[in-house]
Formats: structure tokens, sequence, C-alpha cells
């Protein structure tokens, strides 16, 4: 059993909880709100009763949300073996918490780093244990998906890509290990994809209905790139694409307008219950 600290308790954080708790880990989960502190409490109490029904399978998922410790401040992370971070996808706030959660955490503890698309040696460098430092890009919703995206650092060391595979085995997933790029592979090529389903539906082409039934029906995908906009945040998405474009300094990742509008207008997609589609 690993003593897992994980900072961020939004959408994804709340996953990572779940999963690794569901799996007998002890987990000490951060975030600066204790409003969303508060709704992932209440959301991995709801998934340790009805998660059967969802199709969880974590052994240990009886009692789990008794090994969680809420916390808003950083310092209750002093004692972890294992760091998943989830903040915000933003540089500025990644920045700032890095040389924090060093100073914090015990030396010999593993960074994983869950970002869409912020280069993992970028944030390691602002560490003092960047070979101890990886991307663990997790898929949504967490504990249903079997696969991670992981990404290897400049310094990122052996031991460490064989620290976080074991762990993620024994949580039952896989890693499938890449070289460190801005978006790394799914992102590079998701982000484009979403951003440019966005522009047909700005420019009258088609409806994001529309849009999405030509993947699911004519390609077989099981969700169309504007519910998949939905589900990840169109704020995350936002964010993502401008580190793409920021990082390549190309213009074809510049985000659309219509999505700057509609993550002004507080459309986050499924999370705020509007986006491309409603949801209840
Ligand atoms: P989210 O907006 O749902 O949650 C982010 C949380 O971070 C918020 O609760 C916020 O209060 C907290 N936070 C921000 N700054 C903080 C700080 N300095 N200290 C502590 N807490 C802080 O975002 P999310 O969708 O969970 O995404 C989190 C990360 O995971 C992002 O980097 C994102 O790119 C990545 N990611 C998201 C998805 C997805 O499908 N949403 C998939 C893979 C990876």
């Amino acid at each position: 059993m690993t003593r897992v600290g994980v900072v961020g308790a939004g959408v994804m954080g709340t996953g990572v909880a779940q999963n690794f708790t569901e799996h007998g880990h002890e987990v000490v989960l951060v975030d600066r709100s204790k409003e969303a502190l508060d709704r992932a409490q209440e959301e991995i109490v709801r998934y340790e009763r009805f998660g059967g029904l969802l199709g969880a399978t974590g052994p240990q998922r009886e009692g789990m949300s008794e090994r969680v410790t809420y916390a808003t401040d950083i310092a209750a992370l002093d004692s972890v073996e294992f760091l998943v971070e989830n903040i915000t996808e933003n540089w500025g706030l990644k920045k700032e918490l890095y040389p924090r959660l060093d100073a914090i955490c015990p030396a010999e503890a593993v960074f994983a780093v869950n970002t869409s698309a912020i280069p993992i040696t970028k944030v390691a460098a602002q560490t003092g244990r960047p070979d101890r430092i990886l991307g663990m890009h997790f898929m949504n919703p967490v504990p249903m998906k079997d696969t991670v995206e992981v990404i290897r650092g400049w310094h990122t060391s052996q031991e460490t890509i064989e620290t976080a595979t074991a762990l993620l085995n024994g949580v039952g997933k896989k890693g499938v290990v890449v070289n460190d790029s801005p978006g790394f592979v799914s992102n590079r090529v998701l982000m484009l994809t979403i951003n440019e389903a966005v522009y047909l539906v700005a420019d009258g082409v088609a409806t994001a209905e529309q849009v999405d039934e030509i993947f699911t029906s004519c390609f077989g995908h099981r969700m169309g790139p504007l519910a998949t906009a939905d589900l990840i945040g169109l704020d995350t998405i936002l964010y993502s694409i401008d580190v793409l474009y920021e990082n390549f300094n190309d213009s074809k990742y510049r985000p659309c307008p219509l999505l700057q509008r509609m993550v002004d207008a507080g459309l986050h997609g499924r999370k705020s219950g509007q986006g491309f589609f409603t949801y209840a």
C-alpha cells in the first residue's frame, strides 16, 4: 500500500483519488478550494456506494472513502510516497506550485504530472528532482479507463518509469510510454481535431449534432469530437490548445474564437451542464 498525494480535486483529481483508494492505497487529496474538496468527497462516497452499477472493479471499494484525507494546505503532503498533480491546465499555476511541492514532499517521492499538453521537462525544471518526474496522462473517467499515456521527460530516470508503471499495473492500468512533446501523442492529435470541429460549427457547415454523428455513425467512434470536448471540459480544451499554440508557435493551433466565447460565457461542458450539448 502506498501513501499517494493527489493535488487538484476537480474532474481528474477526484477520479485519480477514487482509482487509487478502490485498490487499497491511502490518498491525501489537496485542493485550494474547499468547495472542490466537498464535491470530491460527495463523489467519492457516491462511488463507494454505487460504483458497482457503473462497472467499477476495484477490489477494495468498500471502506475506500475512509482512506482519503482532505486538505486545503499542501503541507498535508509531507509524508506521501507518490504524488499525482491534477490542478488547472495553466502554466502559471503549475509553475508556482511545483517548487512548493518540491520543498514539502519527501525527497524520494515521485511526482506524476497529469496534464493535457504542458511539456513534462518544463515542469521538472521547477524542482530539484527532475529524474523523479514523469507525465501520467490519465483518461477520463479515470476509474473506467485502463490505459494511461506515460511521458518520459528529458531527465526522467528508468527507475521512475518502472516505479510508476508498477503502481499503475497495481490499480488495473497499463501505461504506454512516449517521449516528451507538447500535447504528447494523444492531445497533439485530439486537440487539433476538436478545434477544427468547433470551426465547422462556427462556420455554419454543420450543427454540433451533425459533426458528432459523422464520427459516431460513419467512423464508428464511440463519441464524436464535440461530446468528447464537453466531457473533458471546454475550459481545459481551451487551455490545452493555448499551450500547443504557445509551445509550437504555429497558427494551426490557433483556438477557434467560438470556443473562447463559450468558455467566457461559462459553458464549460458536462461539468457546468452546458457545452455543445445540454446535460441534466
Ligand atoms: P478541473 O478544472 O476540473 O480541476 C482543477 C482543480 O485544480 C480545481 O478544483 C482547482 O480548484 C484546483 N487548483 C487550481 N490551482 C490549484 C493550486 N495551486 N493548488 C491546489 N489546487 C488547485 O480540471 P481537470 O479537468 O480535473 O484537469 C486537471 C488537469 O488534468 C489539467 O492539467 C488537465 O489538462 C488534465 N487532464 C484533464 C482531462 C480531462 O478530461 N478533464 C484529461 C486528462 C488530463
